[in-house]
């Protein structure tokens, strides 16, 4: 599918949307066929006949055989939410259809709840995205550079050297003539011992590495199979450098998803999230129409992610 293809596919229209998901019975009908996708099985016994029945507004399954009791999102990231089934779908419609970065404020006036509510959707279904990402690889030709998140403070030093900026890695799976596959970001600092470590997780052969020779590139490679080295100087001659094109247009894609939210976040405690909101949706930009759909099922089946979890800083790797 060539790049227009990709950027005019339909995805799902608000209509569309409202069609399949309006109704909170819609909604809980999707959540029950994506968690049983056989039919119900008792977690406890695993019979499959159950009755139903609400508890205040929650959907609530009955095991016939041995009468266990489990609500409809227990176990899953819906769970412990007051929220209504329907606004995670809205949460989950504009977190997956939004190219660029949508802020809880924006969150918390769409789905018309509190602020701390809107964020910790938000911050669940970034972590959701990041857990379907966590062990993507990428094989044949890659293109890796260094890059920033945030701290463009006037004054402070550009590139490499600058000061409040978080360092990451971007590598670019593309094909022989530099179209771009797919795509892995890590929060992680240059170091040799970290970019070795990234590529043990991340790259496997046959590997070919198109890198602009920083040290921990050529050290990284050392163990990769053919290491592509180009020397550019950095700046804007590396930015132009058509070795670099793929991976050059989708930092700068990513820069402007972010954009307008570089003051609103802590990179270093977060970071990780967004890059991986970011690679999550690069990586199924190809089914636009099913990212809901597919975020959701992810949703359903993932553990519970309690608040603390989520607030906790990411531990650099
Ligand atoms: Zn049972």
């Amino acid at each position: 599918m060539s790049m227009n293809r990709v950027q005019f596919q339909p995805g799902l229209s608000m209509a569309e949307f409202e069609r399949r998901y309006g109704t909170e019975e819609q909604c809980e009908e999707a959540v029950r066929a994506w968690r049983w996708p056989q039919g119900f099985s008792c977690p406890r016994c695993g019979a499959g006949k159950r009755t139903e029945f609400r508890r205040g507004a929650l959907l609530y399954l009955q095991c016939a055989a041995c009468q266990y009791q489990c609500s409809l999102i227990a176990g899953t990231i819906f769970a412990s939410s007051k929220l209504t089934l329907k606004t995670w779908f809205l949460a989950m419609h504009l977190l997956t259809k939004a190219k660029t970065n949508v802020s809880a404020l924006e969150l918390m006036r769409d789905l018309g709840v509190s602020y701390r509510s809107a964020w910790l959707v938000k911050h669940k279904l970034l972590e959701t995205m990041r857990l379907c990402e966590e062990f993507r690889q990428l094989s044949g030709r890659v293109e890796i550079d260094d890059s920033y998140l945030g701290g463009e403070r006037v004054g402070g030093k550009p590139g490499r050297g600058s000061e409040n900026k978080v360092p990451f890695v971007a590598a670019v799976q593309t094909t022989e003539d530099g179209q771009a596959v797919r795509v892995c970001l890590a929060l992680r600092p240059f170091t040799n011992a970290s970019m070795t470590e990234f590529a043990a997780r991340s790259l496997v052969r046959p590997l070919t590495l198109v890198s602009d020779g920083l040290p921990c590139f050529t050290a990284m490679a050392a163990d990769a199979g053919v290491h592509d080295r180009n020397v550019t100087g950095g700046g804007a001659a590396a930015a132009k450098h058509p070795k670099f094109k793929a991976v050059n247009t989708i930092l700068g894609n990513l820069k402007t998803a972010l954009r307008g939210a570089y003051k609103a976040f802590n990179f270093s405690k977060y970071g990780h999230r967004y890059l991986a909101k970011f690679q999550y949706r690069f990586n199924r930009r190809f089914h636009l129409g099913a990212m809901l759909r597919r975020l959701a099922i992810a949703v359903v089946r993932c553990k519970p992610c309690p608040e603390r979890v989520i607030r906790a800083a990411e531990i650099a790797a």
